[in-house]
């Protein structure tokens, strides 16, 4: 029993214990620990003595963010997580105080953490095959680095958006009819992806070896790395994404730990050739999870269809992981903060509907995804909802929820701010 009822198959059951930031409406955003339909105040709890003497400044929870937290380390992470299951289970001597419960729906979540920097990768084989034939033709699929290091690049921390945000269509410089041309954005995509999030960080100067990412990695979330493909194609090159991505990227409200997640670690593909040896470790670092991508349309609001399920895919053969990633982007001194984000990129399988982007699932075009009420898909409108959805494990008794995270597309405003385009 616990001190609120958990639904069956809910995805935050008392195994999970995801952590995020709400404002229950008091204008005072505090970390929240979601259990079931419900979450708990980690600030009362503290305040009723649930983690006393674990060493946990007093007003670490009564924070917009849970970077305060992450700087704690395994130990307090882990401490604390076996004092919230004997309270929320009832067999702690501290008694969770009745106003510290509130439904969930109640809270408006904000992104779980204030990241210092965000890294995004291109870690799934498929996926970096499939861009590769569309964005070279000419060329080789996979460049020669691909399967040597975690390719990546360091985003903008600014305008990562929690769930919910309305994603405005960017404008930019993208070719029509071959010429260099500046207006909205015709190919706006989505890009599902996990991201992981950084609790202990590192001094400029002092790599993360793969052995010890275990102890500076905190846990995971959903992100959704929205972006104007037309824009993209035009200025990648030679220095890689910039405003075809950096216009927003949605970051899921519920953080899920590793702890949490250790029952799902799964051992990654096979990598040929062998990494070099500092990105070599015999630890488990895949991950057994399921992720969704659901659409829905303004014509199908209005006409009371539900959303539809465009791409079902999992994690578990991402070719890079998250302990290499980690260990990469920090191998030449680079410095991580308890709070930092890096994501996976496009969560992309092998096969015809397991594809991560609608770039993807709609083969650039040439096969548009037909929708219930007839409509047809190759990239965004204006007023299409995207949600992502994932957890881990594939029985629904035991597995546990990332949650999700969505975003509804809005016009295009002209890139001189005078009207719209
Ligand atoms: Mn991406």
């Amino acid at each position: 029993m616990t001190v609120v009822a958990i639904p069956d198959e809910s995805p935050f059951p008392i195994t999970n214990l995801p952590f995020g930031i709400g404002d229950p409406g008091d204008g005072h955003p505090r970390a929240w620990v979601a259990v079931g339909d419900h979450a708990v105040d980690l600030d009362a709890l503290h305040a009723a003595g649930v983690f006393h003497g674990i060493g946990i400044p007093p007003t670490c929870f009564a924070r917009g963010d849970l970077n305060a937290y992450l700087a704690l380390g395994r130990d307090v992470w882990s401490s604390v997580r076996a004092r919230l299951r004997d309270a929320l289970e009832g067999s702690s001597l501290t008694r969770v105080p009745e106003r510290s419960i509130v439904r969930r729906s109640r809270l408006r979540m904000d992104i779980p953490t204030r990241p210092v920097d965000y890294v995004d990768f291109y870690s799934s084989i498929h996926h970096a095959t499939n861009l590769g034939r569309m964005f070279r033709p000419d060329g080789d699929a996979l460049l020669p680095n691909w399967r040597r290091i975690p390719i990546g690049y360091h985003g903008r921390t600014g305008t990562l958006v929690p769930d919910g945000t309305p994603v405005r269509r960017p404008a930019g410089y993208r070719l029509v009819d071959g010429e260099p041309e500046v207006g909205p954005s015709g190919r706006l995509d989505i890009e599902l992806e996990v991201g992981t999030v950084v609790g202990v960080g590192n001094a400029v100067g002092e790599p993360i070896p793969i052995g010890r990412a275990v102890e500076h990695i905190y846990g995971m979330c959903l992100v959704n790395d929205w972006s104007a493909r037309d824009i993209q194609a035009f200025e990648y090159q030679p220095l890689g994404p910039f405003l075809g991505k950096s216009f927003a990227t949605s970051v899921s409200p519920w953080l899920v730990s590793l702890e949490a997640l250790e029952p799902f670690r799964v051992a990654p593909p096979t990598q040929d050739p062998p990494p070099a040896d500092y990105l070599t470790t015999d630890e488990p670092w895949g991950f057994d999870l399921h992720l969704e991508v659901w659409l829905d349309t303004e014509a199908m609001r209005a006409a009371g269809l539900p959303p539809v399920c465009i791409s079902e895919t999992g994690f578990a053969d991402m070719y890079w992981t998250p302990a290499q990633q980690l260990a990469h982007l920090t191998v030449n001194g680079a410095a991580t903060h308890p709070g930092d984000l890096f994501a996976s990129g496009t969560v992309s399988g092998a096969e015809l509907g397991s594809e991560g982007s609608l770039i993807e699932l709609a083969a650039n075009g040439d096969r548009p995804i037909r929708l219930p009420d007839g409509t047809e898909r190759a990239f965004l409108h204006d007023g299409d909802r995207v949600e992502l959805r994932g957890w881990a494990g594939a029985d629904p008794r035991t597995r546990i929820g990332l949650g999700t995270v969505s975003g509804t597309v809005l016009d295009c405003r002209a890139p001189d701010g005078r009207g719209r385009t």
